[in-house]
């Protein structure tokens, strides 16, 4: 893909420091922080930003958030996640070759391409408990 000359403007600047805060976010969960500094940007302005983003290769998607809605990671790069099942948190990881190959036994030698999500409890929640 082509390297794109970054795409100026106050919303554009601002969803974009907005997702890199964040790590991980939502439109819905981008557009209210935007709407902190902006209170009149529209749904479809945030949309078609982080859309724009992630053509331009500055940002990739992350697994769908629980409630299904599309989850944009501020991590351009190929990498895997650990989501907590109690709080939500999702965090960037990278599980090494070996942790791959032992993945790809268990999945009668089916390969593994993408990236991968471990579903698990955070030690906050464990410790909650
Ligand atoms: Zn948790
Ligand atoms: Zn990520």
């Amino acid at each position: 893909m082509a390297i794109a000359t970054r795409r100026r403007s106050k919303y554009t600047d601002t969803v974009r420091s907005v997702l890199i805060e964040r790590g991980h976010a939502t439109n819905a969960q981008i557009a209210a922080d935007l709407r902190l500094l902006f209170p009149t940007v529209s749904d479809t302005t945030v949309h078609r930003i982080t859309q724009r983003l992630i053509e331009d290769g500055e940002a990739r998607l992350a697994p769908n958030a629980s409630d299904g809605s599309m989850l944009f990671d501020s991590n351009a790069e190929a990498h895997d996640h650990f989501e907590c099942a109690g709080c939500g948190e999702l965090r960037d990881i990278h599980i090494p070759r070996e942790g791959r190959s032992m993945i790809r036994s268990a999945i009668g030698d089916c390969r593994v391409d993408g990236p991968l999500k471990i579903v698990g409890t955070c030690c906050n929640c464990m410790n909650r408990k």
